[in-house]
């Protein structure tokens, strides 16, 4: 049912590549389907010095292409507004506030305000004390606060940014944004575990082998090397992305399908994940970066990036999920940048049989794999009999479920889907300050083992660009006696 949604949404950092990239475009879809009506106005804000008009040619810009006919398009930017702000000049502030109480009342919108802070997580805590002591905030309507990744850059940072937050607003009105949450096949996990009695019967460590999520993009650092110079893929996407996959993977099952039970499970989940002495980390993770091959320079040839630079570009990791239903089933991961094929991809390898009672055929474990992107798809691989004249031989058989692009034409991106969730306050998909908190408290100790440990320089860099990373990280497998399902580099 599309409900219409009465918003003013409040987006700092209104110039920047997220709100053009995304926000724009997600909220014109909103728009479109009718969730967004007459009863929604947008104020960007940023340093530039941009008129109205300006700004509205910005958002035409963004959804250039998307729309139905110019009249449209028309229509949607004109509920768009700019103002030029500082976000530390308290005097912005009251502009800000006499522009938002005017849109309230010219849309009709009833006070509810989404605050989206679309820049440098520095500002939180200076915007949300503003919004504040300024009155920005509404008593008739709500007051969200939308917030986007990173959230810190360990648990002691995390742990200031969310109390300069929540000084000033409780967490039940903080969304913060991890997009994988906003993935069909992300989403899809729970409806497969919980919604068949198949998989609720064998999803736990007497019948599950091995869980392995990959992350792999076959771009490198492009124009966020300063970043990712501090960041590196640990902190940019095992922290947030794969602990999240993790959880929704291991979590018990909620009591309910609502925010407060599904993410009451994730909390315990992700509590539940074994933090690792240095020793353990050694024996348990592998970092990587790469060295130019294939066409591509190395990381260290980027620009921007010191040319002795040990920043990681790829991480492969055992994790153990110590819980009554997980306790003994490694939970493999790997991430990294310049690999073989851009994808997201989770498989749940079963135990294999007891007791191969065919004497012609090697019987395969079960594997129920997750394709999460590009084309989101699920297949489950059995065993059965090879079509043959005479004798019995077996043989591997894949049953897959794929989104055709019809389906895919109609998927929300994960943007637009979560913009949604926001304005209906259902905080599913975004993460709870507690799973904040245990994911920090997990990478931590692997930061600090890391940091603490000297790189060999003979051997790092050492993946080649469009490999699936060192060697190290399949070893990591090999020496369980298991591999990698998703092996790009020896596909047919
Ligand atoms: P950006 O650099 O393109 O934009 C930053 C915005 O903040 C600009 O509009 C800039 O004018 C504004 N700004 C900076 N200082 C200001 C000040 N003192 N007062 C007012 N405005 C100020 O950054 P981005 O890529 O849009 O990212 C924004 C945030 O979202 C970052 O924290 C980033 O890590 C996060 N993020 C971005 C993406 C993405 O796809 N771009 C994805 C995930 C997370």
């Amino acid at each position: 049912m599309t409900t219409k949604q009465k918003a003013l949404f409040i987006i700092f950092g209104g110039t920047g590549d997220l709100a053009q990239r995304k926000l724009y475009p997600s909220l014109f879809n909103l728009y479109k389907k009718g969730f967004l009506n007459e009863n929604f106005a947008v104020i960007g804000t940023a340093r530039r010095p941009w008129s109205n008009d300006h700004y509205q040619d910005v958002v035409r810009n963004s959804i250039s292409g998307m729309e139905d006919t110019a009249q449209q398009a028309n229509e949607f930017a004109s509920h768009f507004y700019y103002q030029s702000h500082n976000v530390t000049d308290t005097n912005h502030y009251v502009t800000l506030f006499e522009l938002a109480q005017k849109l309230d009342e010219k849309y009709q919108i009833g006070g509810n305000r989404l605050f989206y802070l679309a820049m440098s997580p520095h500002f939180f805590g200076t915007i949300c004390e503003h919004l504040r002591s300024q009155n920005i905030v509404t008593a008739n309507g709500y007051n969200r606060v939308i917030v986007e990744k990173p959230f810190g850059h360990d648990l002691a940072s995390a742990i200031q940014l969310n109390d300069d937050i929540c000084k000033f607003f409780p967490e039940e009105d903080v969304f913060r944004i991890d997009h994988y949450l906003g993935k069909e096949m992300i989403q899809n996990i729970a409806a497969v575990r919980f919604g068949n009695n198949l998989f609720k019967a064998l999803w736990n460590n007497r019948y599950i082998d091995n869980i392995q999520i990959t992350l792999s993009e076959a771009l490198g650092v492009e124009e966020r090397a300063g970043y990712y110079e501090t960041s590196g893929c640990l902190r940019d996407m095992v922290q947030n992305h794969i602990l999240q996959i993790v959880a929704l993977l291991t979590m018990n099952a909620p009591v309910t399908f609502s925010d407060v039970d599904i993410r009451q499970e994730k909390i315990s989940a992700l509590k539940a994940l074994q933090v690792y002495t240095p020793q353990e980390v050694k024996e348990n993770f592998v970092r990587g970066q790469y060295t130019q091959g294939n066409g591509q320079v190395g990381y260290r040839q980027e620009n921007q990036v010191a040319k002795d630079s040990v920043t990681e570009t790829f991480v492969a990791g055992k994790l153990h999920v110590n819980s009554m239903s997980f306790a003994g089933v490694p939970i493999y991961v790997r991430s990294g940048k310049r690999l073989a094929t851009k994808g997201t991809r989770i498989d749940v390898v079963f135990k294999n049989m007891p007791n191969n009672i065919f004497d012609c055929g090697q019987i395969l474990p079960n594997v129920l794999t997750f394709n999460v992107d590009p084309i989101p798809a699920m297949s489950l691989r059995l065993n059965s009999k090879a079509v043959s004249q005479e004798g019995y031989g077996i043989e591997d058989n894949t049953l897959t479920y794929t989104h055709d692009n019809a389906l895919r034409a109609q998927t929300p991106e994960a943007y637009e889907k979560l913009l949604l969730d926001a304005l209906k306050g259902d905080a599913t998909n975004f993460t709870h300050w507690q799973e904040v908190y245990y994911s920090w408290r997990f990478v931590d100790a692997i930061r600090q083992a890391w940091d603490q440990e000297k790189i060999d320089v003979e051997t790092f860099p050492n993946y080649e660009c469009g490999s699936m990373g060192p060697k190290a990280a399949f070893d990591l497998l090999a020496k369980d006696g298991n591999h990698w399902e998703f092996d790009p580099c020896h596909e047919g």
